[in-house]
Formats: C-alpha cells, structure tokens, sequence
C-alpha cells in the first residue's frame, strides 16, 4: 500500500489513522511508501511516526526548507514582514504570544529518503503514477497522475471548493508559479481529481478556470485599492477581501495581499514605495 499524504499531527491522530485504515481492512504496518504533495504540515505532519512503524520510505519533494525552517526564527520573519506591511505593534505581540502557543502539527522532522521530482514514478495496484511540480501554494508541491485512467491527486492544489492560499516568501512569485502549476494540471487533462481536502470532483477544467478567474480578481482588486493612492498591505486587505483584518485572518489574508502584490510588482503594474520602517505600495 502506498500512501499519500498523511494528515497533520496532533494528541491522538495516529490511532485516527491506524482506526480508519481498520475499517478498510488495511493497516498502517501494511505501508510500504509514503508519498507527500506538499511539506505543509497536515500533509506530511505523521510522516515521521508513520515510517517508523511501517520501516517505509519518505518520498517528497525537495523545496520543503518552508516546512523545517526553526519555528522561532520563522515566527520572527513573519512578524518582520507584519511590522513593514503596517500592523502595529500592540497586534504583533498579542500575535506573537498566541503563535508560540500553537503546536505545529508535526510529530518529527523528517527529511525524504527520495526527491518527488518529474521522472519518479509511483508503481500501485492501480498503476503507475507521474509527479508534477505545482509549486504555488507551497514551494514544495506536486500533483501525482495516473495517465490510463487519467487520476489527478492534487494535495491543495486544486480543491473541490476554490480556496487560494501561497506561502510567502520562499520563492520569487508564488502567484505566478500557482498560475503556471495550473496550466501544468490542465495539459495533463484529468478526469476525477482526488483532492487534499473535500469530496472527489470530475470537473477539473472548471475548477482550473475558477481558480484562474478568483486569482485575476484579486489582483484586480488590489490594483483597484490603489487608486487613491499609496497605502500599506495592511490597509489593502479590507478593500481586498471585503472583510476586516482581524487576530484570526490576519496572517493568512495579509500573506496572500504581499503575493498579489508582489506578483504586480514583476510585471511592472506596482511598485513599493517605502516610508520609513513601513512598507507602502503604489501604482507605477
Ligand atoms: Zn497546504
Ligand atoms: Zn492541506
């Protein structure tokens, strides 16, 4: 048995695994690879304990240096980008207090024991598999497919729901990349995505368009929130988003404003205007 992906860790998570692979009359000792689409950490979180107990093998792709990064240095490197991206400093402590209270969700670093690169092959009973770099989402990501039956595992590259998310600042435009991953999944021509999260879906042309559609509409309205003038990427996410930032959202949502805009940025349509510590955006 071969498998993908293996969930976040957390108090009790291993016997979730070991009880539904009991009731498909598998067990986890039974596991002779495990394949992860990505390093985020409820994809590859119970890797380690996983090929522990099955004295199986780790394969994942080689741009996971976002996953194992020291927890407090990357905490202080988002607070960094937080501070310049205008969040003041009565939220960044109160941020900061609640992150180093979190678990990560990983029971152990593990590094793969091989790279998930183009040109690997996963051998299962239901054929061979191909890997596919779809950086964006994560640096370290891949879609696997099964040409003859034309199977798509797409981690949370694509999901059933469209749901956008980039890790921001380990590669140079995670916007771009996400954009050029989808015309990667599209040429394959699946025809059932099995995704990360969420039920099977058949349609998987459309959900690439509304992926496409969603990402031009955020980068439209970023470039809409500059009208006035120039302004920092906290006070983008409103306009954006058409929510307010809050303790909850604000460290997926502004993330997601300096990709936009970032990605703007190479293609020449913004450009930063700095002001003093803080970071201010304005239309070129
Ligand atoms: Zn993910
Ligand atoms: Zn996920």
């Amino acid at each position: 048995m071969v498998l993908i992906d293996t969930g976040m860790h957390e108090a009790g998570s291993l016997q979730q695994l070991d009880r539904a692979l009991d009731q498909v009359n598998l067990r986890l000792e039974q596991v002779r690879l495990v394949a992860c689409t990505h390093a985020h950490s409820d994809h590859w979180g119970q890797a380690a304990p996983i090929c522990d107990r099955a004295g199986c093998e780790l394969w994942m792709h080689p741009n996971h240096r976002h996953a194992i990064s020291d927890p407090e240095k990357a905490l202080e490197r988002r607070l960094e980008v937080a501070r310049q991206s205008g969040v003041p400093e009565e939220a960044l402590r109160s941020y900061a207090e609640r992150a180093r209270g979190l678990p990560s969700g990983i029971a152990g670093v593990m590094e793969p024991d091989r790279d998930l690169v183009p040109g690997v092959e996963i051998e299962t009973d239901l054929g061979t598999w191909t890997v596919h770099e779809t950086p964006g989402h994560a640096p370290s990501h891949v879609c696997l497919f099964q040409p003859e039956r034309r199977l798509l595992i797409s981690g949370d590259h694509l999901l059933g729901r469209v749901s956008l998310y980039y890790d921001y600042g380990w590669t140079p435009d995670p916007v771009g990349e996400f954009l050029r991953s989808l015309d990667a999944v599209e040429r394959l021509d699946a025809r059932l995505c099995l995704a990360g999260h969420g039920r099977p879906f058949t349609d998987v042309g459309g959900h690439i368009v509304a992926n496409r559609k969603l990402v031009g509409e955020r980068l439209a309205g970023v470039m809409a929130a500059l009208d006035g003038g120039p302004r920092t990427a906290v006070e983008l996410v409103p306009d954006v988003y058409g929510e307010p930032l809050t303790q909850t959202n604000a460290g997926w949502l502004l993330s997601q404003t300096l990709c936009y805009l970032r990605h703007l940025e190479l293609g020449g349509g913004v450009a930063r205007a700095p002001d003093g510590e803080v970071e201010r955006w304005a239309r070129a």
